[in-house]
């Protein structure tokens, strides 16, 4: 946060700074899916829609899913959600009591930690390195349960590390997350996002029992480049589906009726945008990993999926880099921001100490521009 209102500000001071901390597509939504938000506003579609989401759009989810996870859901175990965030909040509110404990693969997303502790759950977080290709293993996962674990969220592929789990590494999780009962909140958001041809396995789709104790966790903020409609969803099993309905029925009321329109159009119609859209970011993911990982002093995993890069800072902490100090992932920010003029997340936030995250959710132009300035901020 702190970094993100010094880059506001810079940028409203006139100063020309660039910006990698965008969580979002910087694609417009594709204008079919936009006329179908337009004709619902003049068709009337502004009325109270049922509180887990119009038939229409949990009918559409489930033949999506089917076709792209190969997981049968019936609509009634479909809940739209106000963002895939919110469907989080929810299943955590339906499944966790005060005290009980929510494993968490670090790093993690920032939001999970906040929302653990919001439902009164306890973070137990089990932290996967670099070398491990952050990515949690069934030891560390067997490791960490104890009588009170209730949960673990998954996230595949992640945010912040844009890993993305094979078939094989999901199914050792899933035997001892069934031999012990924990539920998984498996965030799938960034599943239309993998590259190099990797094809992407659901959670829910490893086996029955697996199915019975996950709930998944999608919407078409990322794939569909529509961050500001609000529209996520969660798939569970009938029981948990109903009781995360009745938090919705109780607070939010419903997802927007218009942006429901517009999501079972984008979930229903043509998918050829989407892959556009998907082509351009591993275009801009090959440059960014090849460039960086040539610069002197920091290195980055090539990432499998979403549109973020984990930078590796190591090497640079106790070296003075123009006149400062370099002692951990906040104060290299805070110098790039202030002297290369180039805005990148801290991993500490994220759980990931000595990293920053890059977002390649922004032009070509920039990607190189941002890779200049990080050759010239380290150079001297
Ligand atoms: N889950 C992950 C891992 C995310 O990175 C994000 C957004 O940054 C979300 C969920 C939130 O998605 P939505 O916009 O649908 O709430």
């Amino acid at each position: 946060m702190a970094i993100d209102s010094l880059f506001k500000q810079m940028k409203a001071d006139g100063i020309d700074v660039i910006g990698f901390g965008a969580g979002e597509p910087d694609f417009n939504t594709p204008d079919e899916i936009k006329a179908a938000g337009i004709q619902a506003i003049e068709q009337n579609v502004t009325r109270y829609t049922p509180a887990a989401g119009t038939v229409e759009l949990r009918q559409a989810v489930c033949d999506r899913i089917a076709a792209d996870c190969g997981v049968q859901y019936k609509p009634n175990q479909v809940v739209a959600t106000s963002g895939a965030k919110h469907a989080v909040y929810l299943a955590l509110r339906a499944l966790v009591n005060p005290g009980d404990e929510v494993i968490l693969p670090a790093p993690y997303w920032v939001s999970y930690i906040e929302l653990i502790r919001m439902v009164g759950g306890v973070p137990v977080v089990v932290t996967a390195t670099e070398a491990e290709h952050f990515k949690l293993s069934k030891e560390k996962l067997a490791a960490a349960i104890t009588p009170k674990t209730k949960a673990l969220i998954l996230n595949n592929p992640s945010n912040p590390t844009g890993m993305a789990y094979s078939r094989e590494e999901l199914e050792d999780i899933a035997q001892v997350c069934v031999a012990n009962d924990v539920y998984v909140i498996s965030d799938e958001i960034y599943y239309g996002l993998l590259y190099d041809g990797r094809k992407f396995t659901s959670f829910a789709s490893l086996s029955p029992e697996a199915k019975e104790l996950t709930i998944l966790i999608n919407g078409v903020s990322k794939s569909y480049a529509m961050t500001g409609w609000r529209i996520g969803y969660a798939c569970a099993n009938d029981r948990i589906a109903k009781v995360m309905a009745n938090y919705v029925s109780h607070s939010t009321g419903s997802p927007v009726a218009i942006s429901q329109k517009a999501a079972a159009v984008a979930l229903s119609g043509p998918q050829e945008k989407i892959e556009e859209m998907r082509k351009a970011f591993e275009e801009r993911r090959n440059y960014l990993v090849e460039r960086m990982n040539r610069i002197p002093g920091v290195s980055c995993l090539c990432p499998e999926g979403a549109f973020y890069v984990m930078m590796n800072l190591e090497q640079l902490i106790g070296k003075t880099i123009q006149g400062v100090e370099i002692t951990d992932d906040d104060v290299f920010a805070d110098a790039f921001l202030k002297k290369g003029l180039v805005a990148v997340v801290p991993g500490a936030g994220f759980g990931a100490k000595n990293f920053v995250r890059w977002s390649y959710a922004t032009s070509m132009d920039n990607i190189r521009e941002g890779l200049d300035r990080l050759e010239r901020f380290l150079a001297e």
